[in-house]
């Protein structure tokens, strides 16, 4: 729910409610995010954004006090914020930002849980700090944050950007919090070429201009790249990584946790093992249809390869957490026509069965309503079925090993094309003669043997 600040005037909770604060409000994540926290720890509690002008600021926040249990603060309120509240987190006051305040015995208190949220992406990844040389991109309030935790880590910083006195600006805030840290800064042509961690903290390769990238090349020793950015969840920046020897990470974790961190402060809130890692699998979901419709203007996600490589069950999986509904054209074709795939082939012959492929494909992909579809094996070799296809939806080849599609294989039967005497043999010839074809129909591919893997990077790839 977004309300403008009369509204919130005039609003009345009906249970326990939080609120994001901030000005102009877009489009924000946080409200079904917090939905999905509470959801994860069975807290009955409403979450809502209100737009507040900065003039307005003091009157919300009195109004919050009356009404609200806690809020979160995005720009321009949180400095601002700091001299109306009764106190403040050390680190939020070391930082000047404060973007999580709770209420308790009639106080409001600040503080900064994105520092929280950064803290874990970097301990989710196992990295550590301490005497490594980090270079940072960006002295805005995110480089903020990260540059915060860093020193306070015990890591040499490097920081850059356009504009070196706002850089060297940064600098001094944060060696005047911290007296001892390794602080430095740098121009972006004396980037030095021993650094190990990068992190962006600028907007640069952010949706819709995600050919942009703060950095051309990564010095050759980084192992570790951080972007903040999470539409897209693979940047520009992290595409300049070898991922044979650097990780990276997109900042949609780090979103997660510092509302995670945000619900421990108001109410104490505990998560299971994995709970946030399924609501950050879901907000890739949900990044994967909103990506879809804006950047793609599709609204089908189809999913083709070799028979085996997994299509209908990374399909049902990218269903469920991108809240589409599935279609597994085999299985719809059986339902249209009464009859198993293998009945279809022995009654009537390969060339029927491929006229009612591409009667249902055009049929399914014509439908207003988006879905996951899973196509069959052969279901893109005919040019019209593809550009039926593409019409309204975007073709990702599930580009499996061909040892994982044999090992799948081996355990499935009813597939008319295969059933010959010497059936490993046929499966290669197939898989050859194939895989060019899905190569070029696809607009982008998806490999790895695991099918977790598989299934968040179907959703990264769109
Ligand atoms: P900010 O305070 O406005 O800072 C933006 C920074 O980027 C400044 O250093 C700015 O430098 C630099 N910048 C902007 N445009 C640039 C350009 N064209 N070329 C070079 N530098 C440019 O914004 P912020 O709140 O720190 O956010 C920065 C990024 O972090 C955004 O992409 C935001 O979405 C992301 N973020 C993510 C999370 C998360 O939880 N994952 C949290 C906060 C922010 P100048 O001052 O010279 O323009």
């Amino acid at each position: 729910m977004l309300l403008s600040f009369e509204e919130f005037a005039a609003f009345t909770p009906q249970r326990e409610t939080y609120a994001l604060f901030g000005y102009p409000l877009g489009h924000t994540m946080s409200p079904a995010l917090h939905a999905a926290l509470f959801a994860a720890t069975g807290r009955d509690a409403d979450y809502i954004a209100v737009t507040v002008p900065p003039e307005k600021l003091a009157e919300a926040l009195a109004l919050a006090r009356e009404k609200l249990a806690g809020i979160n603060l995005t720009i321009p309120h949180k400095k601002a914020v700091i001299p109306l509240l009764d106190e403040v987190d050390p680190s939020a006051a070391d930082l000047h930002s404060v973007n999580t305040v709770a209420f308790r015995d009639c106080k409001a208190i600040g503080f900064n849980t994105d520092i929280l949220g950064f803290a874990e992406s970097l301990e989710k990844d196992s990295v550590s700090l301490r005497g490594k040389k980090v270079l940072l991109l960006g002295y805005g309030g995110a480089a903020a944050v990260m540059a915060y935790h860093c020193l306070c880590e015990g890591a040499t910083l490097y920081i850059t950007g356009r504009n070196l006195d706002k850089a060297e600006a940064l600098r001094a805030q944060l060696l005047a919090a911290l007296p001892h840290a390794k602080c430095l800064t740098c121009t972006r042509r004396r980037i030095p070429k021993d650094v190990q961690i990068v992190l962006n903290a600028t907007p640069l390769g952010m949706f819709p201009r995600e050919d942009k990238t703060p950095l051309y090349f990564l010095p050759h020793k980084v192992g570790y790249v951080f972007d903040a950015i999470y539409n897209p969840p693979v940047t520009a920046l992290m595409r300049l990584a070898n991922p044979k020897r650097t990780k990276t990470r997109d900042g949609l974790f780090m979103l997660v946790m510092q509302a995670a961190r945000a619900q421990t402060i108001w109410y104490g809130a505990q998560f299971a093992d994995g709970a946030c890692d399924s609501i950050l699998r879901r907000m890739y979901g949900q990044m994967a249809v909103k990506r879809l419709h804006d950047k793609y203007h599709k609204r089908h996600i189809v999913l083709c390869g070799f028979m085996g490589s997994g299509k209908t069950t990374v399909g049902r999986k990218v269903a469920r957490l991108t809240g589409l509904p599935f279609v597994d054209l085999d299985r719809y074709i059986e339902a249209q026509e009464g009859l198993t795939i293998p009945e279809i082939f022995a009654q009537h012959g390969e060339a029927y069965f491929r006229d009612l492929e591409t009667k249902y494909v055009t049929e399914v992909t014509a439908r207003q309503e988006g879905c996951v579809l899973s196509l069959g094996g052969g279901a893109v070799l005919r040019p019209e079925n593809v550009a039926a296809i593409k019409r309204t939806g975007l073709l990702i080849l599930l580009d499996t090993p061909f040892f994982r599609i044999l090992k799948n294989l081996s355990y499935s039967t009813g597939r008319p094309l295969l059933e010959k005497e010497n059936r490993a043999e046929e499966t290669r010839r197939l898989y050859q003669a194939r895989r060019p074809i899905y190569e070029q129909a696809a607009d982008c591919r998806v490999r790895s043997p695991r099918l977790g893997e598989v299934v968040e990077r179907t959703l990264k790839a769109i």
